[in-house]
């Protein structure tokens, strides 16, 4: 067996590790016996050289194997009256205003399929699900496994995070790697993201790979090459699994920051507020879930029950049914203003009139980071109540001084400097820019 440091130095080198290598390293993490920096350093070795499918796969079994996997009343089968229910969860690789998993889970839910989900925190500049429920008081993400698994066999849908049964490799890798800049690599993506996933031991899983300035794959080619690599690992694990490609050139929908995005998903369910691009995306997503659990026939027919269940108010109320078996005040469902709001709010101008030609949108992220919405370094607290709404988005015609968003913030030198951040991030030209397809392709 070699050193870590050998195999630290094997993989910097360009050459591919072996399966007891990988296995060597994730288990020794875990356990807490191999150090963060040889970790982190293995992790940035990983993101200059890649990995092989091989070595994917290994490292997400290892990472799999760290914790237990998931034992459900196993159907498989359409639900209905008679049949044993069928688990459907979707997952992101991150974006700036992604929010589609708090609406999806419970929608979904609604529709009669159990949504189990594990989802991340922060991650460099994008948001995550965990931190974004946690502004809702009271809520708990962090469930023992038989609770996880009571609550969405008697809801229809929880949503927890890697706990220390399920993937724990994940859970201490992925707060590495937020703070040591080796978010961005293919590899340790599909580890970290199926682990969770096939340990969870859903029947069938939707990905939505983000493409762009806001996401971890900046090319349509790289999102697409992580999008066919975590199909083929799901696949080899014998499950149902597409991926949409999306994009994330510009912030989704119209609220970015933790407390404002989970307002923004009640607001949609409540019909209060809209968003046309986050309901694409997210009656996307959740249509092919629903699709892939044979409760519908077809994409329209899934969107058409979906439609249903937003309007009836039956996902609102499956949203507040979870948020109060995990603990949550339940009643932000009715009152929004029951989530944590910043003290001031002032528009940002844009420094000059023209259409937005783009954003660096990944800038939005780091600028609710500067707000104090995100981690700087893993122990950070988080504020919250701050961040944006109201984005100008990609062809939007704007005025010198116009708002380009509205900031949510407590302090106001870190406002300053995520004003400048901003404006920086918008590149404003004369001609009219051309908007960019939402859903770019289906990888089966
Ligand atoms: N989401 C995850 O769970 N892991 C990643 O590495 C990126 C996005």
């Amino acid at each position: 067996m070699l050193l870590p440091a050998q195999i630290i130095q094997k993989k910097r080198d360009g050459t591919a590790l072996t399966e007891e290598e990988i296995r060597f390293f994730i288990n020794g993490f875990t356990r807490g016996e191999l150090p963060d920096y040889q970790m982190s350093a293995l992790a940035m070795a990983i993101c200059f050289q890649g990995m092989n499918f091989d070595e994917t796969m290994w490292l997400t079994r290892a990472m799999i194997q760290s914790g237990e996997i998931v034992e459900w009343r196993k159907g498989g089968g359409a639900p209905g009256r008679h049949a044993l229910p069928f688990y459907a969860d979707k997952h992101s690789t991150g974006g700036i205003g992604d929010k589609t998993s708090s609406i999806i889970a419970p929608l979904v839910a609604a529709c009669g399929v159990k949504v189990p989900m594990i989802s991340g925190r922060g991650l460099g500049p994008t948001g995550g699900t965990l931190d974004k429920l946690e502004s809702i008081s009271g809520f708990n993400v962090n469930l023992p496994l038989d609770e996880f698994q009571r609550i969405t066999e008697k809801v229809g849908a929880c949503m927890i995070g890697q706990t220390a049964e399920i993937a724990p490799a994940d859970k201490k890798l992925y707060a590495l790697r937020d703070v040591t800049a080796t978010v961005s690599c293919l590899p340790l993506i599909v580890g970290s993201i199926m682990c969770k996933k096939l340990a969870e031991n859903v029947d069938a899983l939707v990905l939505d790979v983000k493409w762009g300035s806001g996401a971890f794959m900046r090319t349509r080619e790289s999102s697409a090459e992580l999008a066919r690599a975590m199909v083929e690992v799901g696949k080899r694990y014998g499950k149902k699994v597409c991926a949409l490609q999306t994009d994330m050139n510009e912030p989704l929908g119209q609220k970015i920051g933790n407390a404002l995005e989970v307002r923004e998903c009640i607001e949609l369910m409540n019909g209060s507020a809209q968003a046309d691009d986050l309901m694409e995306v997210t009656l996307a997503l959740a249509a092919e879930m629903v699709l892939m659990s044979g409760v519908a026939k077809n994409v329209a027919d899934a969107k058409q029950m979906l439609q249903k269940k937003l309007a009836s108010g039956e996902a609102l109320r499956k949203f507040a049914d979870m948020i109060r078996a995990q603990g949550g005040d339940a009643k932000v469902c009715e009152d929004v203003t029951r989530l944590p709001a910043a003290k001031h709010t002032r528009p940002i101008g844009a420094p000059k009139s023209g259409f937005v030609q783009s954003i660096e949108c990944d800038q939005i992220g780091y600028a609710v980071i500067a707000l104090g919405g995100g981690r700087k370094v893993s122990t950070d607290r988080i504020d919250f109540g701050v961040g944006f709404e109201q984005p100008k988005k990609i062809g939007d015609r704007v005025k010198a001084g116009e708002a380009l968003m509205v900031m949510h913030y407590n302090d106001a030198t870190r406002a300053d400097e995520a004003e400048r951040m901003v404006q920086q991030a918008y590149r404003i030209g004369d001609k009219p820019a051309a908007r960019l397809p939402l859903i770019v392709q289906k990888i089966e």
